[in-house]
């Protein structure tokens, strides 16, 4: 027999590490990690037992098992599940599957979670947890199907490698034997062992069976007692979606919905009714309370698991829900979709477009039902998954004004720590106001600095805050109750009459043309403003640009931008400006007014956000012209 050695993956080593040196105080959850492992590979192998009955040696009996040796100080867990070959245990034990833990890894410092293990706590950690508990693993395993020879022995203890060698294991599945370290023999405790189960995974539809010793009268001599070793089952034991509603408790919920996330807080809210009628089905949904690391990545799995009258069919259905309402985790067990559904099927499939309709509608009317009647939760909901909501703006017409009915804004009359809804802008228009107005930026402290507002101030219009990277895609063009969305950053925006001042615009005129020909290579037009009060010009797009935040990252990212020029808008009411036409008007030809006009267009790109065109020259002029101010003194 040979023994082949294999390294870990750095990522691996890294979340050992994590695990062994963690002061961790649920280690038990090491116990959880595995069922809910074992649960996995009985629900694969129930699959695929449905077009492969060879398969089914134990005749479809599954169950975990759940041994304690005392004197050896082994805890084994067994499943009758799908098993592994010996390639899938070198991946699956080796690597770091879950992109989640995979990104947790990599935004997390080593001595963020020493000094705070609890951490670990808020990312699934699967497999590996065992060490928290063991010093040595032994899996053996055999894939369901496969020849009694054809299993394997795998081994580590979690020293940065493995060895797996071929075993010959009479059954197929997997056990996982735990060499419990000295300091955690309380896992070996039948006690303990039922109160981890009880607390952690009774959702578990499989039976857990645990080994016990009883004494018990000696059949041959009733005087004589002696022990006896017996399998009990100490799970319920039901699958939790199909039990009555009003027997569920919030703690069953949290850890189901926690085996399905790999979250490890409760969930936020919990969604669970059963459909009948045309279409017959059950569906047990949760909003998590806190955002999934990797949900903006594209390996994140959408969608709750399907189930087809109780076998699982696959443990993620994107077909079964909106990318917009992907936060949502779940189960969904059909009676009508035949057992060997495939992704083919799904995907043209009238039941699962009836199931994935009446799903939306439920999760849009539950929020609803919460932002009226449970308003800091749904504050807690909307602060972590708003930003996923509003894609659905764009991308479910028919059920767009629903969405913009639950959106929640920063805005100019908001007051403070309260948001506002496009309900209350829109009660609240001023007469004449036709469109509703935004500004998009990367704080709100900053946006409230903006001098796009002054004029809207002015009017004592509101403007709404958005801050989140998409707002400005999404609601260019978009329309709530016959009302225009309408960013203050952009277009030509005449609030005021008088800024088509006739009179203005003449006594200005050839400053201006002086300005524009200065400037020209820089920016598409300048123009007097209408949506300047108190700072002396900005920079402003047309109406189809995009918004700087959107270039700025973009450009980040190292995409090719389209170069748009923009408008620069001078404020005709402004001291500066006065100043600059009285030199004008006095000499045209001053040095100084080239001067003044590049730190004009700087400092409307610093209002925008931007970089000035020559960083040091801007603070070269700057510092003589503080020199120049000196001089009064
Ligand atoms: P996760 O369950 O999140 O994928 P784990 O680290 O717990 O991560 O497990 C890694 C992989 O190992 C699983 O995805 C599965 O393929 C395999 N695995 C773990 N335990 C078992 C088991 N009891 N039977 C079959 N495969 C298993």
């Amino acid at each position: 027999m040979t023994t082949e050695k294999f390294e870990f993956k750095t990522e691996v080593n890294q979340l050992l590490d994590l695990m062994i040196h963690s002061l961790y105080s649920h280690k038990e959850i090491s116990i959880r990690e595995l069922l809910s492992n074992a649960s996995d590979a009985i629900d694969k192998a129930r699959y695929e037992s449905l077009t492969n009955p060879d398969i089914l040696e134990h005749k479809g009996e599954w169950r975990i098992r759940i041994s304690a040796d005392k004197d050896a100080a082994t805890l084994t867990i067994s499943d009758n599940g799908i098993g592994m070959t010996k390639d899938e245990a070198i991946k699956a034990l080796g690597t770091i599957a879950h992109s989640g833990t995979k990104e947790f890894l990599a935004t997390l410092k080593e001595k963020a979670i020493k000094d705070s293990p609890d951490l670990i706590g808020q990312f699934g950690v699967g497999f590996y947890s065992a060490y928290m508990i063991c010093d040595r693993v032994t899996l053996l395993s055999r894939k369901a199907g496969a020849k009694e020879t054809a299993g394997i022995r795998w081994e580590s203890t979690a020293d940065g490698t493995f060895t797996i060698e071929e075993f010959t294991k009479k059954t197929p599945g997997t056990d996982v034997v735990l060499h419990i370290k000295a300091e955690e023999k309380t896992y070996l405790d039948e006690w303990q062992i039922r109160d981890v189960v009880r607390k952690y995974s009774d959702y578990i539809e499989y039976p857990i069976m645990l080994e016990t010793e009883r004494e018990e009268e000696s059949a041959l001599d009733k005087t004589l007692k002696v022990k006896v070793k017996k399998d009990e089952q100490i799970n319920t034991g039901k699958a939790i979606w199909l039990r009555d509603k009003a027997e569920i408790s919030e703690s069953e919920h949290g850890e189901f919905y926690k085996h399905l996330s790999h979250d490890f807080s409760d969930p936020l809210k919990v969604i669970h009714y059963k459909a009948e009628g045309t279409s017959e089905f059950t569906c047990l949904l949760y909003m998590p309370s806190h955002a999934p690391l990797d949900i903006f990545y594209k390996e994140f799995k959408i969608g709750p698991a399907l189930y087809v009258k109780k076998v699982q069919i696959m443990d993620h259905c994107e077909e079964l829900i909106p990318a917009y309402l992907r936060f949502v985790q779940g189960v969904v067990d059909s009676s009508d979709l035949p057992l060997n559904v495939s992704r083919e099927i799904l995907q043209n499939n009238r039941q699962i477009t009836v199931i994935k309709n009446n799903i939306t509608k439920k999760v849009l009317d539950t929020l609803a039902e919460m932002k009226q009647a449970d308003y800091d939760k749904f504050l807690q909901f909307y602060r972590e998954f708003g930003r996923i909501l509003k894609e659905g703006l764009h991308l479910d017409f028919a059920k767009k004004e629903t969405i913009a009915d639950l959106l929640l804004f920063s805005s100019t009359k908001a007051e403070k720590d309260k948001l506002r809804t496009l309900d209350e802008y829109v009660s609240a228009m001023k007469d004449g106001q036709t469109d509703i107005y935004f500004i998009t930026g990367p704080s709100l402290q900053e946006m409230q600095a903006s001098p796009y507002l002054e004029v809207f101030a002015e009017k004592d219009y509101e403007v709404l805050f958005m801050a989140d990277d998409i707002d400005d895609f999404i609601f260019s063009g978009f329309e709530y109750k016959g009302k225009k969305f309408k960013s203050v950053l952009k277009g030509d925006i005449k609030l005021d009459k008088t800024a088509d001042n006739e009179e203005e615009k003449k006594q200005f005129s050839k400053l201006m043309d002086f300005i524009r020909d200065q400037i020209k290579d820089d920016v598409k037009d300048v123009r007097l403003s209408g949506r300047l009060k108190d700072s002396p010009c900005c920079l402003v797009g047309d109406e189809g640009d995009l918004d700087p935040r959107m270039e700025k990252m973009l450009k980040a990212m190292g995409q090719e931008v389209p170069e748009h020029k923009k408008v620069l808008e001078i404020n005709p009411a402004h001291p500066l400006f006065a100043a600059m036409n009285r030199i004008f008007e006095k000499d045209s030809s001053a040095p100084v007014l080239a001067q003044y006009t590049a730190l004009l267009l700087d400092q409307a790109l610093l209002l925008s956000g931007l970089k000035p065109k020559d960083p040091a020259l801007f603070a070269k002029n700057i510092s003589r012209l503080m020199v120049d101010g000196a001089e009064h003194f």
